[in-house]
């Protein structure tokens, strides 16, 4: 008998302290609506769904035909059903994690190695810096989600060291003059200002960033107070950050890098090298499994400010937001195809209209969440078509196409990561 290629999966839950209370939490709705069994704590953070097989949240297999009980055990019997390029490229792991995001405080301020600099970290200090591997992510929201992300064009740099005098003070006098000329310079000596000013942020002494942010902290809560709005300088963002973090150099980034609010389906890709943080809101993520992360700021854990402020990418740039593509051969198929080999993500988007949809079949092993829609799904291996609803998430072997048939007449909202080589 063919070996069964789709089946459903049944996904870890990270309750990390971050996360969105109970029902707030599309983390948590999502795990409620595939799962009625489940019962959501109304005082639990419901931060991460992972949908990969990664060994600290590894997939349970929701079939009981199928003599393995994790999609990572199944993937290492089932090899072939990676498709052949993942499997070679891959050394016969799926390469991704893909996951969902509920975040109700500041995620650290962070960015990550590219493959040459994680192998030499990992070597150095492997306490910190747990593998080998890079850790490119992409983020596409499914509400209004927030988030920083790479440096800010240096003239909004600029205009914040003179609106923020608390800012210019923790960059000292030199750098920010320096930055102040190079703006409408030549980009390498804009790179080498902006790293400057960035370094100086960073080596400040504890003592005088607390200092400087109580004094902003203190004056933006005057004015708020009196009625003055202090949005040219992000004040209500500031105070909630600080807030969070009291103390925390990071609340001084935001002067720094991109703000951005994405609206459901926009992205953000995060490269290497490039600083982000995620703020607030829901969305989907894929990442390749790696866990080195260089942290900012917003976070009481180990920050290395020489690797962080020598490794960043010092490019100042407005356009943050990654563009999906329409297919060419599906109608309601979006793909976020970034430039690294580890990921894909499509999004489906089929309306109620629609009685039965074509899943395509791609040469990877890949995984389907729905987010909104009511299907049942057949494929010429499974044994049984499967119910899937809101929140419902499928392993789909390579080269295996799928047939859902729309069981409500609600548009169907799907993601699906895989890897397209
Ligand atoms: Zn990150």
């Amino acid at each position: 008998m063919a070996v069964q290629k789709v089946f459903p999966l049944s996904c870890t839950v990270q309750h990390y302290a971050w996360g969105k209370m109970g029902s707030s939490s599309e983390v948590a709705r999502l795990l409620a609506s595939s799962d009625p069994q489940a019962q959501i704590s109304e005082d639990k953070p419901y931060a991460e769904l992972w949908m990969g097989s990664h060994p600290r949240g590894d997939a349970k297999i929701l079939d009981n035909h199928i003599s393995q009980k994790t999609l990572g055990q199944w993937i290492s019997e089932n090899q072939d059903c990676l498709g052949s390029k993942v499997k070679e490229t891959f050394n016969g792991k799926l390469p991704f994690l893909f996951k969902v995001l509920s975040v109700e405080t500041a995620l650290s301020i962070q960015a990550h190695p590219n493959k040459e600099l994680a192998e030499k970290l990992h070597l150095q200090a492997p306490q910190h810096y747990p593998d080998a591997n890079h850790k490119p992510e992409m983020a596409i929201a499914l509400t209004s989600f927030q988030g920083l992300c790479g440096f800010r064009p240096i003239e909004e740099i600029v205009t914040f060291l003179t609106k923020v005098p608390e800012f210019q003070f923790l960059i000292g006098d030199n750098a920010a003059a320096q930055l102040k000329q190079s703006s409408s310079s030549d980009s390498q000596s804009a790179a080498s200002a902006l790293q400057s000013c960035f370094s100086h942020l960073m080596k400040s002494e504890k003592k005088v960033v607390v200092e400087q942010l109580n004094l902003l902290v203190k004056r933006i809560s005057q004015q708020v107070a009196a009625g003055n709005n202090m949005e040219d300088i992000y004040g209500e963002l500031l105070l909630q950050l600080h807030q969070q973090y009291p103390g925390d150099i990071g609340c001084f980034a935001i002067y720094f890098l991109n703000l951005l609010t994405l609206k459901p389906g926009e992205a953000m890709f995060l490269e290497a090298n490039v600083p982000h943080a995620y703020l607030k809101g829901d969305c989907v993520e894929c990442m390749a499994c790696s866990d080195n992360t260089v942290r900012a700021g917003l976070t009481p854990k180990f920050i290395d400010v020489p690797t962080l402020c020598e490794m960043l990418s010092y490019i100042p740039s407005k356009d943050r937001l990654f563009l999906p593509t329409r297919s060419q051969e599906d109608p309601y198929l979006s793909i976020y195809d970034p430039p690294v080999p580890d990921f894909t993500v499509m999004k489906i988007e089929v309306p109620g209209s629609i009685t039965e949809y074509k899943v395509l079949e791609v040469d990877s092993a890949s995984i389907l969440l729905v987010v909104q829609g009511r299907v049942t799904a057949s494929s010429a291996t499974a044994q049984t078509s499967i119910p899937l609803q809101r929140g419902g998430v499928l392993f789909i072997g390579a080269n295996e196409s799928v047939s859902l048939k729309l069981t409500v007449p609600d548009d169907l909202l799907m993601f699906r990561a895989c890897c397209l080589l």
